[in-house]
């Protein structure tokens, strides 16, 4: 049959790596579930850090801790805006070096942060205690994305266990900031670390991130004009009604985007790639006042072939227009306070890209099939500023950000020993 690429890895070696992967799984487990107890919210990473350090340090990796230091990143092209203290904000990277090295060097990326629970009433049981029902794994932050992170260092350590050493470097990096600037992976890079390769177990459903989009967090600060409440149909002009107005704006340029798809490729073949979200509000202070001021956040997906300043200019232009329905009253006012990044089409990426789809092929007997995402990874980092080609590929997971977040465990399961043989592949092996 010509034409058909051979697999890289041997029968034998590819069963010996799935069976270890197997073998080391209900410790994956285990070490997953330890990993979620710590409610590693934006400005509270540090404990789950340290956690990943020792757990790094215990596999013989060298391990670099280290605070993000806003000043030695500002000047990055890929650096996003931060309002917030980064005085717990510890990336940790271990480094396996290979005695030759003389294999292709690889970076596992993932995240330590989580989002937000939301009211935790709602969740059927504390969000940071996991529990497993049904093939499931709850609990926030388990699929977005401990199970993947977890899972870069049992996938090394099915390596190992194989009786088999990587022949190229590796860094295993856990980053902070994913949620909300890419900052954290910014700093990798900024500190020098870069590869061959990378590969990032967000949980995208067993399949590839072919495109994903850029990201663009704002504040709109909204002014009214302040009255008493017993005036309202005369006097005074409601800065949370006027706020709501501009956010229609806001909606209508986003079903304009969604509309021009087709000129964006790949995504006109998504079905609505382009998300703005009202994610904050907050306004007024007192009940019978006219509320003088609104502030409303919001995320807005940008196409990965748009610049960030062009995304900004429509944005601010719209909203301006939207404000002048208001002529009396001051403009609204928007400042910038988290992701500031172009998307990231996958490119160049051939190679490891045909390693990724023999590891898939192996572990789950189908082809691997690709994805556009309307969301956004470190891999926006990596590849766009670091130029290091860069895989999104990682476990099944249900309610990402939602409440009673899952992810499947056959499907961590899988998807390690996907990892556990891309490793072998990509960074080639020898006997131990
Ligand atoms: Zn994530």
């Amino acid at each position: 049959m010509g034409g058909q690429e051979p697999a890289g890895l041997d029968r034998d070696t590819t069963d010996r790596i799935l069976a270890a992967v197997d073998a080391g799984f209900d410790a994956q487990l285990a070490f997953t579930q330890e990993l979620m107890r710590f409610a590693s919210l934006r400005g509270r990473e540090a404990p789950a850090q340290t956690f990943m350090a020792q757990a790094m340090a215990a596999r013989g990796l060298s391990v670099d801790r280290w605070k993000i230091e806003v000043d030695a990143i500002r000047d990055h092209p890929g650096f996003a805006p931060v309002a917030v203290s980064y005085d717990e904000a510890y990336n940790v990277v271990g480094t396996y070096l290979p005695p030759d090295n003389d294999g292709r060097s690889l970076i596992l990326n993932g995240h330590i942060d989580v989002v937000p629970t939301g009211p935790e009433a709602r969740w059927t049981r504390p969000p940071f205690e996991p529990y497993v029902k049904d093939g499931q794994l709850y609990g926030r932050g388990g699929g977005d994305m401990k199970a993947g992170l977890a899972g870069t260092l049992f996938a090394f350590d099915a390596v190992r266990a194989a009786g088999l050493r990587p022949k190229g470097q590796i860094f295993f990096q856990s980053v902070v900031e994913e949620e909300c600037t890419g900052n954290g992976a910014l700093a990798c890079l900024q500190r020098g670390y870069t590869a061959d390769a990378a590969l990032i177990p967000e949980p995208v459903h067993e399949c590839l991130v072919r495109a994903q989009m850029g990201l663009l967090w704002f504040k709109m600060t909204v002014p009214g004009d302040p009255a008493h409440a017993s005036g309202a149909y005369t006097a005074g002009v409601n800065a949370i009604e006027r706020s709501w107005a501009i956010w229609l704006r806001l909606k209508d340029l986003e079903a304009e985007w969604n509309a021009q798809k087709a000129e964006h490729p790949p995504y006109g073949a998504h079905g609505h790639p382009v998300r703005f979200n009202l994610g904050k509000i907050s306004g007024g202070e007192w009940v019978s006042s006219v509320p003088a001021e609104c502030v409303m956040e919001i995320r807005v997906g940008v196409y990965p072939d748009w610049s960030i300043a062009h995304a900004k200019a429509v944005i601010e232009s719209a909203i301006a227009e939207a404000a002048l329905a208001d002529p009396g009253l001051p403009p609204p006012v928007v400042t910038y306070h988290g992701f500031h990044n172009p998307g990231y089409v996958l490119a160049g990426a051939e190679a490891p890209e045909r390693v990724l789809r023999h590891s898939h092929q192996s572990a789950f007997g189908a082809p691997l099939e690709d994805l556009l995402s309307s969301a956004s990874t470190d891999a926006r980092i990596l590849g766009v500023f670091g130029k290091i080609p860069s895989l999104v590929y990682g476990p099944a997971c249900n309610a990402a950000h939602g409440i009673d977040e899952s992810v499947d465990i056959e499907s961590v399961r899988r998807t390690t020993q996907v990892m556990a043989l891309f490793i072998a592949e990509w960074c080639g092996v020898e006997p131990l």
